[in-house]
């Protein structure tokens, strides 16, 4: 199995003979065992198999399973959101007193885990511009730097990630490089394939497809060597005493990681997904590659329609020609980048957005992204209307700037829409 949209739809779940075709919801929190020896031997993680949901559930299995295989990855788990992955994803390896270094273009909500939310659990963060050169983001790394983290494509800014870069500068000081695939999806960009030790998604966006479910996803490349940085990473090179003197990176080798955020985190914070919600994740699945071609060739369709209008200030769309990202766009997404695209009009004011925007008929105001209906978000209008022009610029987001994610619609119906919003500003 090596194409991807196969792997979309046979990846995973693979039924037995006389088994269901459609994968199974095992809507059970626990399980039965004939010996209360064998449920022992579970515990102590001598044995594969499940016995409490809030750790393990066959059908959030087999759905991770799938995501693995599309990240040709080595294991993966899914989580409740796409919040929860990436602070178990960091949290996993980092602890009071470590520090990390981050992006500071990644989406809002990380933003605010790694700078507030972590810090109060000990955890520096250093944010950096992603743009900057390998000896600029080098300088920003101490002895106790545990994880470089990025988006492969920011949200809402849409640059695109030089992720062999990141890669390099990540190992370089001896940790992994973790990057936050989900405007990409593994459909578009396989960041493994460039370097990337660890993957995180908010599966709520394109892998969903329909905004459905939240939820989130993990999947590790197996390819860090954990035990080669044996004094940085003592959570999987040294005993687990709460699992009876475990060493992860020993006993596990490519799932070490995955394992422990297994047993340890989701033991202790328990942000598993439904497995209800999981069977919907994986119908979205299975149509994500013609979902995925569909929504670039209308967020190319609007891109170049934004572009030519003389109502638009500037377009960011890295898969056109003359864009800025548009370079690395060809290099690590070049069947695409996705639907999502930032514009500003001209005169830019927060009343000329809130007029075109309420003109709007077929595309709505949401705060979302990456699903089969069009939208639109304001940032200055919506997410971040307590803050002012200066600041939003601090944080990296033009006052202007609208958020538009292309769906799944006629093209030429929602260019018709934003022509009478046009009309109307
Ligand atoms: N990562 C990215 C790139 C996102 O856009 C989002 C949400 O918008 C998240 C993570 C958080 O995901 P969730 O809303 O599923 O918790």
């Amino acid at each position: 199995m090596s194409g991807i949209g196969t792997k979309c739809i046979q990846a995973g779940w693979s039924p037995k003979n006389g088994e269901p075709r459609s994968l199974p919801i095992y809507e059970s929190t626990t399980f039965k065992y004939e010996t209360s020896d064998e449920m022992g031997q579970l515990f102590d993680l001598k044995k594969e198999g499940y016995f409490y949901t809030r750790l393990q559930n066959p059908t959030n299995d087999y759905v991770a399973q799938k995501i693995c295989a599309l990240e040709g990855g080595a294991a993966a788990m899914l989580t409740s959101s796409g919040q929860a992955a990436n602070f178990f994803a960091v949290f996993n390896i980092c602890e009071a007193g470590d520090h990390i270094v981050a992006s500071s273009s990644i989406y809002g909500g990380t933003y605010n885990l790694f700078g507030t939310t972590m810090k109060k659990m000990g955890i520096d963060c250093t944010f950096i511009d992603q743009s900057m050169s390998e000896e600029e983001i080098d300088k920003a790394f101490r002895p106790n730097t545990k994880v470089l983290f990025g988006e492969m494509i920011t949200n809402p800014t849409v640059n695109i990630l030089d992720v062999e870069k990141f890669a390099r500068i990540a190992h370089k000081h001896g940790v992994p490089l973790i990057v936050d695939n989900t405007f990409a999806t593994p459909v578009n960009c396989r960041p493994i394939e460039w370097g990337a030790d660890i993957i995180t998604h908010s599966t709520t966006k394109y892998m969903d497809g329909h905004a459905s479910t939240v939820g989130g996803a993990i999947v590790d490349s197996g390819n860090f060597d954990w035990m080669a940085h044996r004094d940085k990473f003592p959570g999987l090179t040294t005993p687990d005493e709460s699992y009876h003197g475990i060493v992860y990176a020993e006993k596990f080798g490519k799932a070490a990681y995955i394992t422990k955020a297994t047993s340890q985190l989701m033991r202790d914070f328990g942000a598993i997904p439904s497995p209800m919600n999981s069977f919907i994740l994986n119908l979205g699945l299975d149509s994500l590659q013609v979902r995925m071609q569909k929504h670039c060739a209308n967020g190319l369709a609007l891109a170049k329609y934004l572009h030519d209008n003389d109502k638009v200030a500037w377009v960011h769309y890295a898969d056109l020609p003359d864009d800025e990202c548009h370079e690395l766009q060809q290099k690590y997404c070049p069947d695409g980048t996705c639907g999502v695209m930032a514009f500003g009009l001209k005169g830019g004011s927060r009343e000329t957005a809130v007029k075109f925007m309420d003109s709007l008929k077929l595309i709505s105001i949401e705060t979302h992204v990456a699903d089969s209906k069009t939208c639109l978000l304001h940032p200055a209008s919506h997410t971040h209307r307590q803050m002012s022009d200066e600041q939003l610029r601090a944080a990296g987001i033009a006052p202007d700037l609208i958020r538009l994610s292309a769906g799944l619609e006629d093209a030429d119906d929602l260019i018709a829409d934003l022509e009478q919003a046009f009309a109307k500003i």
